[in-house]
C-alpha cells in the first residue's frame, strides 16, 4: 500500500490543506493499492501565488538558462524509467509492451522541448516594427489519466521552454505515477515556484486553475465536455486556452489496400492504450465490394490481440484505468448491439478466462452506420465500428461526418490517392499507412476535438504572445 499525503509547492513537498483521502487501485485486479491525500482549492491557490511570484526572474532568463534546465529534467525523468514503468503497469493498467513507450515518451518530450527551444527565434521584423515573442504567465496544466506522465512532462516542457511558470492538476486516478514525476523533476533542481504539482479533484483543484485571476494560460487535456466548461471559466478572465480533447478517428481503408497490411495496422490504431486514446482509430471505412473479406482479416487477425495481465510481453490490452470505465465500455457495448449493429468478435463481460480486474472483450462490430451512437460517441475501451461505404466521396463524407477532427487514418496501395484524400479530412493529423508519431509537428484537433496545438514550434507559441515595439527597434 503507498500512501502519499504530499503535494508539490515553491520546490518543496508539503502537506495538503485538503483532508479527502482518494484510493489507487490496481486495475489489473481491482484492489486497492495505495491511497492519496487530495489538494483543495486553498491548496490550488497557495501554487498560483508559489508560480506568480517565480514568473519575473523565470520569464527574463535566457534561453541557455532554460535549454540547461529543460536537459536536466531529461536526465531526471530518465533515470526513473524503470520506476515509471512498472507504475503504468501497475496503476494504469498499460501493457508492457506499450508502458516502456510511455515511460521513455516522459522523458524525450522534455528533449523534444529543448530542440524547439534551441532553434526558436523570439523577436523577428514586421515592417519597421520589432516582434517579441514573450511568455504569457502564470501557466495552468490540467492533465488525465491516460498517460499522466507523458502529458505532465510535455506540458510542462513547453511552459518552461517559453518562460512561463506553472501549475500543474493532474489526474487524481494516476497519483502514483505522478508521485515519480514530481520526486524526479525535483531532482532536476529547479528554482523554486516554476513548477507546482496538485492532485485533486477536477471540480475543486481544476475548478480553481481554470478561473483564478492570475492564471493566464490554460493548457487542458481531457474530455470535450470538461474542455468546454473550462472555456467558459477561462472566458471571465480571457486566458488563453489550449484544449487537446476527445475523438472518433476515421480509418480509411481504401479499395486497392493491401488487407494482410491493413487490417492489423487498423486493429492496433483501434485498441491502441487499451482502447483508451483520444487517436484511436475507432471507425474503420471500408468498401462495400470488400466487405466480406474485411471481416475475415479481422476474426484472422484478432486472434493474435490478448487482453490479459498487463505484465505478459504477449498482451496488446490492459484492463480499463477503473471500475466506471469498464462500466461506461460495457454500457456502449450493450448500445451497439440494441442499435442493430452486427457483432463480429467480442461483446459484453469480461474475456474468457479472466474472472477479475476490469478487463474488456476486444470487439469489432460490423454493419454500423455513422449515425448510430457507437459511431458517433467516444467510447474510450476497445470497441471498433466498421462502416462501409460505396466510393471514395462517401468514404471522405463519413470520415467528416462526426463532430471530432482529432486524427485521421488513410490505408492504400498508392500513396498519391491516399495524399489526395488526407488532403480533405478535416482532422488535426492524417496518418498515412503509419501509426508513427513526429514530435515536432502541431498536435491537435479540429471541430470539437480541442483547439490549439501542441508539440513543435506551435505548441512553444501557445505559451508565448506577439508584441510590437515601434519606434526603438533595435
Ligand atoms: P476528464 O475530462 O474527465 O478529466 C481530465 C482532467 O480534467 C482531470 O485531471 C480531471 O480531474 C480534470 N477536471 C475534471 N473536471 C474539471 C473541471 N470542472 N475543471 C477543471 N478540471 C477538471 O477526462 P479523463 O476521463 O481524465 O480522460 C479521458 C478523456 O481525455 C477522453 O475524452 C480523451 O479523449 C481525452 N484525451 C484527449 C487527448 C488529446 O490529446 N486530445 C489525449 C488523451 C485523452
Amino acid at each position: 500500500m503507498q500512501r502519499i499525503d504530499q503535494i508539490y509547492i515553491n520546490g518543496a513537498f508539503v502537506s495538503p490543506h485538503g483532508q479527502e483521502l482518494f484510493d489507487l487501485f490496481n486495475p489489473a485486479t481491482g484492489q486497492v493499492i495505495g491511497q492519496v491525500r487530495l489538494a483543495d482549492e486553498q491548496d490550488a491557490r497557495d501554487a498560483i501565488a508559489a508560480a506568480k511570484a517565480a514568473f519575473p526572474a523565470f520569464s527574463r532568463t535566457t534561453k541557455a538558462e532554460r535549454l540547461a534546465m529543460l536537459r536536466r529534467m531529461h536526465a531526471a525523468m530518465a533515470a526513473r524509467e524503470d520506476q515509471l514503468n512498472d507504475a503504468l503497469i501497475e496503476e494504469y493498467g498499460a501493457p508492457a509492451s506499450r508502458s516502456r513507450w510511455m515511460a521513455q515518451h516522459a522523458a524525450s518530450v522534455l528533449l523534444d522541448a529543448a530542440k524547439v527551444l534551441e532553434h526558436y527565434d523570439f523577436t523577428r521584423r514586421a515592417g519597421t516594427a520589432e516582434v517579441i515573442m514573450q511568455p504569457l504567465g502564470v501557466a495552468g496544466l490540467i492533465t488525465p489519466w491516460n498517460n499522466d506522465a507523458g502529458f505532465i512532462c510535455g506540458k510542462l516542457a513547453a511552459a518552461l521552454a517559453a518562460g512561463c511558470t506553472a501549475v500543474i492538476k493532474p489526474s487524481e486516478m494516476s497519483a502514483i505515477q505522478t508521485r515519480i514525476v514530481t520526486e524526479a523533476l525535483h531532482a532536476a533542481d529547479l528554482p523554486p515556484g516554476l513548477f507546482n504539482i496538485v492532485t485533486g479533484r477536477g471540480e475543486t483543484v481544476g475548478a480553481t486553475i481554470s478561473s483564478h485571476p492570475d492564471i493566464a494560460k490554460i493548457s487542458f487535456t481531457g474530455s470535450t465536455p470538461v474542455g468546454k466548461s473550462i472555456l467558459r471559466s477561462a472566458a471571465e478572465t480571457l486566458k488563453r486556452v489550449t484544449l487537446e480533447l476527445g475523438g472518433k478517428s476515421p480509418v480509411v481503408i481504401l479499395d486497392d489496400a493491401d488487407l494482410s497490411q491493413a487490417i492489423p495496422l487498423a486493429l492496433q490504431a483501434g485498441f491502441m492504450n487499451n482502447g483508451q486514446a483520444c487517436i484511436a482509430g475507432t471507425r474503420i471505412l471500408v468498401p462495400e465490394g470488400r466487405l466480406a473479406e474485411v471481416e475475415a482479416a479481422v476474426l484472422q487477425a484478432i486472434d493474435t490481440i490478448t487482453a490479459g495481465d498487463p505484465h505478459d510481453p504477449r498482451t496488446s490490452i490492459g484492463p480499463m484505468v477503473s471500475e466506471k470505465q469498464w462500466q461506461r465500455v460495457q454500457r456502449y457495448i450493450r448500445i451497439g448491439i440494441d442499435d442493430g449493429a452486427r457483432l463480429l468478435v467480442g461483446g459484453e463481460g469480461r474475456p474468457q478466462g479472466v474472472d477479475k480486474g476490469w478487463f474488456v472483450r476486444p470487439t469489432v462490430f460490423s454493419g454500423v452506420s455513422n449515425d448510430m451512437t457507437i459511431a458517433r460517441e467516444e467510447i474510450f475501451g476497445p470497441v471498433l465500428s466498421i462502416i462501409s461505404y460505396r466510393d471514395q466521396e462517401e468514404a471522405i463524407r463519413i470520415a467528416n461526418d462526426t463532430p471530432y477532427g482529432l486524427q485521421a487514418y488513410v490505408l492504400s496501395a498508392d500513396t498519391e490517392r491516399a495524399r489526395q484524400v488526407a488532403d480533405r479530412l478535416e482532422a488535426g493529423r492524417v496518418l498515412i499507412n503509419t501509426l508513427a508519431h513526429e514530435p515536432a509537428a502541431p498536435f491537435g484537433g479540429f471541430k470539437q476535438s480541442g483547439i490549439g496545438r501542441e508539440y513543435g514550434t506551435f505548441g512553444l507559441e501557445a505559451f508565448l504572445e506577439p508584441k510590437s515595439i515601434l519606434g526603438g527597434a533595435r
